[in-house]
């Protein structure tokens, strides 16, 4: 990846965007608004704030193409080349991709380049492949009848998901529900819709039907509230704030009961311990666990606790980290960590700095706006040490790069602390100790946890939260069963 591609890519105009439904561009019924770049403040180009009608055509077109069998009853073995034709499409444009998604949302080039392209073309790829592999069952029933469970798409599965990753979150739901042979309409984030209007044109360039994927953009409260209160969508999954996912699970109620996945966030505890195998490591890998990405991400390590025989070593260890990392224009390759999303963002970020002042944690370093003459939206990489499970750093997520720490004395005292929470995502715990490391896997009460590293990824790994996390998983083959409805047929022999 070189500069001057770059450089060329972030030049190029972006055409005012519509909606993509039934396999056309439409201008909306609503209104549009500008898309404000976090990168400098400046209009990359306008998006639709569509209308209600506009997600009732949506929705419609994805019903019709459903039940006609345009796309559930073509043979799988084609649709498989539709979606490998599509993965590949992904890569090709990688670059162009991954500029186009920083520009909108801010994260560093190095991470997006990865996170966005590579893992939506993975993720296409990973259930492509996935179409001709699972199927039904025979089940082991007495002699004289034959139990057949057939594996059947849901119908219309309606996205909504977040501006952090949009073309990473946004493969994740689409990928095994077209494998599965059901119909999409997915609604972006305002702040950050252009990647996944970019995938719509891939996709249809790379022979998806028309009407099974649909992209409608809009606001929240106005579109995603229509989706999900929808009695033509059989399954609801989405990525984003516990708020909106509770509202999800009222549409639900208040509609067709339909199915809801929620992916909610987190606060996840990420544990040192004073036998960890290397601290240096591990300093590294807490800095990062919240630092990249400028901690927009669901998993990231936003609470930090220490055993207090080498809590201040360590703090200082990270806060060195913290210190040197290059915060600036994500689109510059040399910077490592990008921008904030949003002013709002912004905003909200520097609140929990004031909170946790006010709370009486300590400063140990950042917890301000920088590069304000950019235009856009950047902070310092923020530690405070002090913090007390009942402030409000310990149990809210921040989304922003700000890291809470707080001792612990013993093994015990951290699975307390680490599980006084109401996320139950992810978490990490660093030791030497085999045992430990086990004990800590099955005492953190969260959906995954990492061992002597932070993060990590594949297609083949289930990621999903515990607790008011969420429920269901993204990723790996267990996706698939929320997009799959079991029929089960009795034969009389
Ligand atoms: P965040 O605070 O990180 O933006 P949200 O939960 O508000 O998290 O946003 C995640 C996604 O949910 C976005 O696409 C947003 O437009 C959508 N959303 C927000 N409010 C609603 C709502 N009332 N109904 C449906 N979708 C919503």
């Amino acid at each position: 990846m070189q500069q001057q591609q770059i450089d060329s890519l972030k030049a190029m105009p972006v055409a005012p965007q519509q909606l993509f439904i039934n396999g056309q561009w439409q201008a909306g019924t609503g209104s549009s608004h500008s898309v404000i770049s976090p990168v400098d403040g400046q209009v990359i180009t306008t998006i639709e704030r569509a209308s209600r009608a506009d997600m009732q055509a949506a929705i419609k077109a994805a019903r019709q193409s459903f039940d006609d069998g345009r796309w559930a009853n073509q043979a799988p073995s084609a649709r498989k080349q539709v979606l490998l034709k599509l993965a590949e499409l992904i890569q090709k444009n990688a670059l162009e991709l991954a500029v186009l998604g920083v520009r909108d949302n801010g994260t560093e080039i190095n991470m997006a380049i990865k996170a966005e392209p590579g893992s939506a073309a993975a993720t296409f790829q990973y259930y492509s492949e996935a179409i001709d592999k699972v199927y039904g069952e025979i089940a082991p029933t007495d002699a004289n009848f034959l139990g057949l469970i057939h594996k059947q798409p849901v119908g219309v599965v309606g996205a909504i998901v977040p501006w952090n990753m949009p073309l990473m979150i946004g493969a994740w739901k689409i990928a095994p529900a077209l494998a599965a042979g059901n119909s999409v309409v997915i609604k972006p984030a305002e702040e950050a819709s252009l990647t996944l209007l970019r995938l719509a044109q891939l996709a249809s360039e790379a022979g998806l039907p028309d009407g099974v994927l649909n992209v409608v953009t809009g606001q929240g409260a106005v579109v995603g509230e229509e989706l999900a209160l929808s009695m033509e969508v059989d399954v609801l999954v989405f990525t984003g704030s516990g708020n909106t996912g509770r509202r999800l699970l009222e549409y639900s109620a208040r509609s067709n009961m339909k199915r809801c996945y929620l992916e909610l966030g987190g606060k996840s505890a990420n544990i040192i311990f004073a036998d960890a195998p290397d601290l240096d490591q591990a300093a590294l890998g807490a800095a990062m666990a919240i630092f990249r990405n400028s901690g927009q991400i669901c998993i990231s390590g936003s609470r930090l606790l220490v055993e207090n025989i080498i809590h201040d070593e360590f703090v200082a260890k990270v806060a060195q980290y913290a210190e040197n990392l290059r915060v600036g224009n994500p689109l510059h390759l040399t910077s490592q960590i990008g921008a904030i999303n949003s002013q709002r963002q912004l905003t909200s970020n520097l609140e929990f700095v004031a909170k946790a002042h006010a709370e009486g944690a300590q400063l140990v370093t950042g917890g301000q706006q920088i590069l304000q003459s950019s235009g856009g939206y950047y902070m310092q990489p923020t530690i405070f040490t002090g913090v007390e499970s009942h402030h409000h750093l310990a149990r809210a997520e921040v989304f922003g790069p700000v890291l809470g720490v707080t001792p612990f004395a013993t093994e015990a005292e951290a699975v307390a602390l680490a599980n006084d929470c109401d996320y139950g995502l992810a978490g990490a715990a660093w030791t030497n100790d085999l045992g430990r490391a086990h004990r800590m896997i099955k005492a953190v009460n969260t959906g995954g946890m990492f061992i002597n590293t932070y993060g990590g990824s594949d297609a083949t790994m289930p990621l999903g939260g515990v607790k008011q996390s969420g429920n269901g998983v993204d990723k790996s083959l267990h996706a698939m069963d929320k997009y799959i409805n079991l029929k089960t047929a009795w034969i009389q022999l």
